[in-house]
């Protein structure tokens, strides 16, 4: 039978070399994965608008199907249908995997997709899942509503946990785990937290996972949405699966909604599994605008990061902010060191306190002229929100005085405008308060 092009096929190795030394993520964005001679020669991806493909042959087509049921390791070699994989999935898949030196990866309608299915594909029954805290509102939710309805059981942990503490709560998830007949399914992170900023000791939870729990049985996940591709590569510091809400800084233009994973193959595979079943697959045109934004990610989050220590630099000594949780402010102590270990930059997503409560608040994001007000991150404009009214209002008082989301915290995303402008509209911000 005739071989029918077929535009998504896997990219060779060599591909992303040149004499031998391996291409930089910048590079690869602008072709990594795709091939134009097998789309009339379009430089770029033409979006696949199909429901189905059309098999090269019968034998093709079962061999295909074998991969998408599980009844072949591997996962399927072939286009089939567009639940399961499509040209423009495929390539972002692809392109988001060389961001995290990661084998494989898969894209999802929304990060929150992402990461429902994630924990439905490892956890069952009599399961405990053991999470730092604070997690995005909707993840901590999902754990502690939706999944208890399964037998899921959950313990939590607080994001700078020593070794020694970390050791403990494994134990305890054990112990748990053992009462009702499952076991630790996965240990489930996310560094820094929303909206603390507090960061998680990766390296200490892969240390404390290695000596009480099987790492073939337990995977470490991670959400690096907030400062991930760039500025922090979980695997690289022991986690298997990094998480992420594409809708933030990887989309980065505030006009989509996408989520990802990557890591180890074996680790994507029952995902991939349940997502075929489920169907949760970012949409051909969706996937098609983040090749677009990955070709900028890198500049993106270096002028965004550029500009948010600038701000901060301005805002931590401002008369009316009572202080700046910005992580290229910490100096010292156990987040220091942390920061030193995982990260390469700071973001630009921070917290500010203002003096005084809601009220103080409210004045100055109802002041602010070039900031706009509202939730999310990671976009090419600077937004500020007020978490305690809004993103955690759901969350009882007494688990936010536990978070430290007080009344008086503004989370702000710095963008890309003039550095100087933003000072200003924040300046000015702050004069009306
Ligand atoms: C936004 C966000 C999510 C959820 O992503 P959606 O794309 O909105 O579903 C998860 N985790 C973090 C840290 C986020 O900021």
């Amino acid at each position: 039978m005739s071989d029918i092009p077929n535009p998504r096929r896997k990219p060779k190795p060599e591909v992303a070399t040149l004499d031998g030394r391996r291409l930089k993520p910048s590079t690869l964005m602008m072709g990594y994965g795709y091939d134009p001679v097998l789309s009339e020669g379009a430089l770029k991806p033409p979006i696949f608008l199909t429901s189905t493909f059309v098999f090269e042959s019968a034998e093709a087509g079962k061999r295909h199907f074998e991969g998408i049921t599980g009844k072949r390791a591997g996962g399927s070699e072939g286009l089939v249908y567009s639940r399961f994989n499509g040209p423009n999935q495929e390539i972002l898949e692809d392109r988001l995997g060389v961001w995290d030196g990661a084998e494989d990866a898969l894209v999802f309608s929304s990060g929150m997709t992402a990461i429902c299915t994630l924990m439905m594909a490892y956890c069952g029954q009599g399961d405990v899942i053991v999470h730092s805290g604070p997690l995005y509102a909707a993840s901590e939710g999902f754990v502690a509503k939706v999944l208890s309805r399964f037998g899921v059981g959950y313990v939590d942990f607080p994001a700078g946990a020593t070794r020694g503490e970390l050791d403990a709560v494994l134990e305890r998830a054990k112990a748990k785990a053992a009462e009702t007949g499952g076991r630790v399914a996965m240990i489930y992170l996310e560094s820094p937290g929303n909206p603390t900023n507090a960061l998680v000791d990766i390296e200490a939870v892969r240390a404390a996972r290695d000596a009480a729990l099987d790492p073939d049985e337990t995977p470490i996940a991670i959400d690096n949405t907030f400062l991930g591709p760039l500025w922090q590569s979980p695997l690289r510091h022991g986690a298997d699966i990094v998480v992420y809400s594409l809708t933030k800084y990887a989309g980065g233009h505030s006009d989509l909604v996408a989520g990802g994973i990557s890591g180890a193959r074996r680790w994507m595979y029952p995902v991939r599994g349940l997502r075929n079943t489920m169907g949760g697959i970012c949409d051909p045109n969706t996937a098609w605008m983040l090749l677009r934004s990955l070709e900028t990610l890198e500049i993106r989050m270096q002028r965004a990061t550029r500009n948010a220590v600038r701000i901060c630099d301005f805002l931590k000594d401002h008369p009316k902010v009572e202080s700046v949780g910005f992580l290229g402010l910490l100096r010292e102590g156990r987040q220091k060191d942390i920061y030193d270990r995982h990260c390469t930059g700071p973001g630009s997503t921070f917290s500010l306190f203002i003096k005084g409560g809601e009220a103080e608040s409210f004045r100055f994001l109802d002041a602010l002229k070039v900031a706009k007000l509202a939730v999310s991150l990671g976009g090419t404009e600077t937004l500020a929100s007020h978490p305690a009214a809004m993103t955690h209002l759901s969350v009882p008082d007494e688990r936010k005085a536990q978070l430290g989301i007080t009344d008086n915290l503004v989370r702000i995303s710095i963008g890309i405008e003039d550095a100087d402008d933003l000072i200003a509209d924040f300046g000015q911000a702050l004069a009306a308060v």
